[in-house]
């Protein structure tokens, strides 16, 4: 990535954080993976980049789901959310009801604390005017393909090696793409740098 220093990076970062950093419960996610099975699931994450370890309850209920967090050693906490159906031609199709603006919302997010979960919408216009800068849209995009390669860190921007099941092919392909979100993001770095330095220059 010449040129760019961990620094640079850091000072030119949005001042949010970024909705794709923050931890999420993907609906679809959660019943794949059989945490909405009826017993109590632990989702756990492990410590990083100045946050705590956390794990989190989930327990499905008939009307939605059970989060369970714990404080401290005796300050266990609880929010429920509901869900919220919309139809489709084969039934019914089940989303969480964002606890704050009550729509619908297939993932919840939180920041630091899940009891204050909420909707992308809700926690972060800045996403969708971000997105429009291409470096940013680049950035987030590299990021999601980390992700779907099964990235432990995928704010790492190191790309992941290959998963077991992969084809080498698919595999080069996404490596391909990743490489060049990643040009579109350090261009845009470059552009967003000289015109800060033309206009200091200015100010001079
Ligand atoms: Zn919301």
């Amino acid at each position: 990535m010449g040129g760019f220093g961990s620094g640079s990076y850091v000072r030119l970062m949005p001042r949010h954080a970024r909705v794709e950093e923050m931890r999420r419960f993907d609906l679809t996610d959660l019943r794949r993976r059989g945490y909405l099975s009826g017993d109590v699931r632990l989702m756990k994450w492990t410590a990083r980049a100045g946050r705590p370890a956390v794990a989190v309850g989930i327990v499905a209920l008939e009307s939605g789901v059970l989060f369970l967090w714990r404080t401290a050693p005796n300050a266990w906490h609880r929010i429920e959310v509901g869900y919220c159906f919309s139809q489709t031609s084969f039934g019914f199709k089940r989303w969480f009801c964002c606890p704050r603006c009550h729509q619908r919302a297939r993932v919840l997010h939180w920041q630091d604390h899940p009891g204050q979960m909420a909707c992308r919408k809700c926690y972060d216009l800045r996403y969708s005017s971000q997105s429009e800068e291409p470096r940013w849209r680049a950035d987030r995009r590299a990021y999601e393909l980390r992700s779907r390669l099964g990235s432990p860190d995928p704010a790492n921007q190191e790309f992941p090696t290959k998963p077991p099941k992969m084809r080498r092919c698919t595999y080069e392909a996404l490596r391909a793409q990743h490489d060049e979100f990643r040009q579109i993001w350090a261009q845009g770095m470059c552009d967003a740098l000289s015109a800060m330095n033309r206009r200091a220059h200015y100010l001079r």
